[in-house]
């Protein structure tokens, strides 16, 4: 291959496992040849995990995106052979249930598949049985099939990838391990090897679960934790015999036992989830030449395997007559969202990563890189939930990776519930606002470390004589009707809503406004004290975030932002003059929501400064005093209520806390959680980023139009955002569903007579309105109000109707307030 003319910068990709096979073939097939993929062991089968994976691929997730990755890997490895030999086999996935939970989670998958375009279907014990005759039918309650899952011949398709890869002019070096990672300037320069250095502009980081030590080389904390995971094969298996092919039979999943199951030719192999966690720390992996079997494998522990065997037996008979002949315990990574870890340091330039990838998600993990790469953005996938920028600073803490880590093997194969928090480590972040939310007997969940309150226990009170419709039990969990009193409550006095965990930004410096004007869609150049809700776009026009800016100084701004992704998009678009500082001031300050019709009754008599309807209009801000607590009051409301967003620095929380709440006794002022929250904001049609929207819609789709401000200037995405105008063919939509009983958690399907047509987002009852609300996408010809359609729930269908937006309060009266007692 040394004749090839390459092009594009010269990249080096740690690891020839699965990942980095398809980004080599990713990469090249783009025009990137000047391409060195570098492994420590021998290439295809290079003793990484990749080398010894049964290679079972079903596709259903929760996750749009991984889905998404697993189908293209599916489409991509079916494509592809080796010397005649395909890399897929398509076998067909059969996950099976033994008890009623995970009967009806089936269905809930069933519904996802639905949502995300992969076919499926739900299977008698019968039929279960004659899709994978080693079945005892008396042991399932059903199944859910999905012909197009199958097993990648993972090493297979490294070498296929690689061939490939080859062919376009890309280097494959075998046995150098790296050994540094070279910078200059903060800009990754080499990569060092015990065989020399690899001059390189961007490097990859696919080194599987040697990925925390190789990242370190860049000095990049890496939040991944390798364990060991249990894989056994038995002999021969009655029922199977003559069977020449290597398989036939559906990979098979027992998820209520926590195991799955695959053919080898007359025998079966059996992975297991169920045992303990097995933790295995990078730095303790053998290099090549001294692990037994190869580094990623360590001696089996049949004790560990006990349950799993039992269990194995009474689902399938006919392996009560056989042995298990060999097995392993193989490492693998896991991270604490379960999500892979994809994207770019946030401290070196060049060095990336794509790390915690399943050989299901490989091919379309390379893709989705190698778009990132070459054109700047990925186009195919929303990568939001797989950003190795998203986690707040304690999340890369070694000891929290590790508990999370354990945590998620455990959870593997686990029924989540939507809002169901992690239950370890906590507590970890906590407001100013605690104690008082304790003494009201908070019933906390979490969210980004925050401890946050759903609803407040002494809201019961609030209960008497008021009829809150109570939902069906899976939406009952994690809910309260006292959730239904505060968000009358709301919307009758005065509530105090804890909106801390939000992120908060400080954007300050001679370059402020023109950096928030060229990365923002909204207009800037407002006076101090203006507010502007508008969005952030990629260069695709897709949305990366929403944010609320407030103009608090010539030169600084306050963004009300939606995570660590957004501190990361800012920070990798300052001007290199200097001329801007973005500080992220979250833990250092805290914010309330004072919302309600009596909110301006409360507030007012306890600062000197106009809080009036004229003096303090709709989506302006102001410096203030509360009593003692000077404070930047923000003159909106996500709940679509008169009032304010008050900050103040987290020292003085409690006393922003206790003055609002002994002046508000005479006003009825309660505590709000966010369980009303959240219904509050669907009334109004408040839309969520990573619920509604992520990187993959644009504004205009988003029914987000109105935040950007095409006549401004040039911004991020304007050039995008032009052409996409016009071409709106999908949008994002509210429902409204009569059923109270039936509110539906998101992500459920949305059909059209028999016809999968979209999927929904966010929902909820709405209190006030009296009707369940859920945002869903669907093709723009069906987003007509009045529209009957149906949502799938679990082995129901649900009645939604098209409806206008927002729900309550559309002329906004209630917002922009117009007598002075309001
Ligand atoms: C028992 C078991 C069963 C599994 N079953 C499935 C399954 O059924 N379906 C599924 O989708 N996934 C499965 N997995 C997970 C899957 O195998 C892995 O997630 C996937 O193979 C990871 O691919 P990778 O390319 O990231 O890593 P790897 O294949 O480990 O590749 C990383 C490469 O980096 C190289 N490397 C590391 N450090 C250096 C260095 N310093 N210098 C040079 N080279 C270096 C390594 O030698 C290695 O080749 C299973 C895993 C195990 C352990």
């Amino acid at each position: 291959m040394e004749h090839v003319t390459t092009t594009g910068p010269r990249v080096v990709v740690i690891g020839a496992g699965v990942v980095g096979a398809a980004l080599a073939d990713e990469l090249s097939a783009r025009g990137w040849t000047d391409v060195t993929v570098v492994d420590q062991g021998p290439v295809p089968a290079t003793g990484g995990s990749s080398s010894h994976a049964p290679g079972l691929v079903f596709q259903i997730n929760g996750s749009k995106t991984m889905t998404r990755m697993a189908r293209y890997t599916v489409e991509k490895l079916s494509s592809l052979d080796l010397d005649g030999e395909p890399c897929f086999l398509q076998v067909g996935g059969l996950e099976v249930a033994t008890t009623p939970e995970r009967l009806a989670e089936l269905h809930r998958r069933h519904g996802w598949a639905t949502s995300w375009g992969v076919e499926s279907r739900l299977l008698t014990p019968a039929e279960c049985a004659e899709l994978f005759p080693l079945l005892d039918p008396g042991v399932v309650l059903g199944g859910l099939h999905i012909p197009t899952d199958g097993i990648a011949k993972a090493v297979r398709a490294v070498e296929a990838q690689l061939r490939r890869a080859r062919s376009r002019g890309v280097r494959v070096l075998e046995r150098r391990e790296v050994l540094d990672i070279r910078t200059e300037d903060g800009r990754v320069a080499a990569v060092v090897t015990g065989q020399g250095e690899i001059a390189a502009d961007v490097v990859v980081c696919c080194a599987g679960i040697w990925g925390p030590k190789v990242a370190a080389m860049a000095g990049m904390p890496l939040p991944l934790t390798p364990l060991a995971h249990q894989l056994a094969w038995t002999g021969p298996v009655p029922g199977l015999e003559g069977h020449t092919e290597e398989a036939t039979l559906p990979i098979l999943r027992h998820q209520d036992a926590d195991l799955y199951y695959r053919q080898r030719s007359g025998g079966v192999g059996v992975g297991y989830y169920g045992h303990r966690p097995m933790p295995v720390r990078p730095e303790d992996l053998l290099p090549v030449d001294e692990a037994e079997v190869m580094p990623s494998v360590l001696a089996f522990t049949p004790e560990d395997f006990e349950d799993a065997w039992t269990e194995t037996r009474r689902l399938l008979p006919g392996t009560r007559a056989v042995e298990i002949d060999e097995g392993i315990n193989g490492v693998f990574s896991f991270t604490q969202d379960h999500m892979p870890l994809l994207g770019e340091s946030p401290d070196v330039k060049g060095f990336w990563v794509a790390e915690a990838v399943w050989v299901t998600h490989s091919a379309g993990v390379g893709r989705a890189m190698a778009e990132w790469l070459v054109d700047g953005h990925c186009s195919s996938f929303d990568l939001h939930e797989c950003d190795v920028n998203r986690f707040e600073p304690h999340q890369l803490a070694p000891d929290y990776v590790l508990a999370r880590g354990c945590r998620n093997f455990v959870e593997v194969y686990d029924i989540i519930h939507p809002l169901q928090p992690m239950e370890e480590p906590r507590p970890l972040r906590l407001s100013p606002f605690h104690a008082r939310q304790r003494e009201l007997d908070a019933y906390f969940l979490e969210a980004s470390g925050w401890e946050r309150p759903q609803w407040y226990g002494a809201n019961a009170r609030l209960l008497e004589g008021g009829d809150i419709p109570a939902p069906g039990d899976w939406a009952a969990r994690y809910w309260s009707p006292i959730v239904g009193a505060e968000a009358r409550a709301s919307r009758e006095t005065v509530a105090l809503y804890d909106m801390t965990a939000l992120k908060r930004l400080e954007v300050a410096g001679p370059g402020a406004l023109a950096f928030l004007q060229r990365l923002t869609t909204g207009q800037m150049d407002k006076s101090v004290g203006s507010v502007t809700y508008c969005l952030l776009l990629d260069v695709d026009g897709g949305i990366r975030s929403d944010v609320t800016v407030a103009r608090l100084g010539r030169d600084t701004f306050q963004v009300g932002a939606n995570g660590n992704l957004d501190l990361d998009w800012l920070h990798r678009h300052l001007p290199e003059d200097g001329s801007v500082v973005v500080r992220d001031i979250t833990a250092g300050t805290c914010c309330l929501g004072v919302w309600g019709p009596r909110a301006r009754d409360l507030v007012q008599p306890l600062t000197g400064a106009d809080f009036s309807n004229q003096g303090f209009r709709y989506f302006r801000a102001k410096k203030a005093y509360v009593g003692a607590v000077p404070v930047t009051a923000l003159r909106l409301s996500y709940i679509g209520e008169l009032g304010w967003e008050l900050y103040t620095t987290a020292d003085l929380g409690a006393k922003l806390w206790d003055t609002l709440w002994e002046a508000g006794q005479e006003h009825g002022i309660i505590a709000g959680g966010r369980g009303a929250f959240a219904s509050l904001r669907l009334e109004k049609g408040y839309r969520s980023f990573g619920t509604d929207m992520t990187f993959e819609h644009d504004p205009y789709e988003a029914g987000l139009g109105f935040a950007v401000k095409m006549d401004k200037g040039d911004f991020v995405g304007r050039a995008a955002l032009e052409r996409r105008k016009e071409n709106v063919r999908r949008r994002l939509t509210c429902l409204t569903i009569d059923d109270p009983v039936q509110v539906v958690m998101g992500r459920e399907p949305v059909y059209d007579g028999d016809t999968g047509v979209g999927y929904v987002t966010s929902a909820a009852f709405g209190y006030t309105i009296g009707k369940g609300i859920a945002y869903a996408w669907l093709p723009a010809a069906l987003a007509t109000p009045g529209r009957t359609l149906e949502i799938g729930y679990f082995d129901r269908r649900v009645t939604a109707v098209v409806a206008e937006e927002p729900l309550f309060d559309p002329v906004m009266e209630r917002l922009r307030g117009t007598g002075e007692a309001r």
